[in-house]
């Protein structure tokens, strides 16, 4: 997925609606960022791994996930710390789904994550891949 997409506020809104009739969800709300926000599973979400090496890297990511908004560093290219590979932000190796994007849909719901049809049927609606991540409050 691109977290750069930005498909529009229409299809956005027509993408939630469609996930709130799959899912019974609460509260549903649309969201839009200049640039790519990092989507956090809560604190019960797991780790952050290098995806090349497998280094426990969670530490070294909130770090430098603060940095970069101090400077507000538009792009997510970065150098792992662990082995100095280059690869994005985006593409590490979240324990539990997590992301960055420039839109989120978000509601309240308990139940299944989606199956991949319905997953697939989102992304057309968007026009664009989507990355379903659990927020567990
Ligand atoms: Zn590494």
């Amino acid at each position: 997925m691109d977290p750069f997409a930005k498909p529009s506020e229409e299809r956005c809104q027509a993408a939630l609606d469609r996930l709130c009739e799959l899912r019974t969800g609460y509260e549903p709300e649309l969201e839009f960022f200049d640039k790519p926000e990092f989507i956090w599973a809560a604190e019960s979400a797991g780790g952050v791994f290098c995806p090349f090496c497998a280094a426990d890297i969670e530490s070294w990511f909130f770090e430098e996930l603060r940095y970069r908004e101090e400077r507000g560093q538009q792009d997510l290219v970065i150098t792992t710390p662990c082995c100095a590979r280059s690869t994005s932000f985006n593409d590490l190796d979240f324990e539990d789904r997590q992301g960055f994007a420039c839109v989120t849909m978000e509601i309240n719901c308990r139940g299944a994550d989606l199956e991949s049809f319905e997953r697939e049927e989102i992304e057309a609606v968007l026009g664009v891949p989507v990355r379903v991540i659990w927020r567990h409050l």
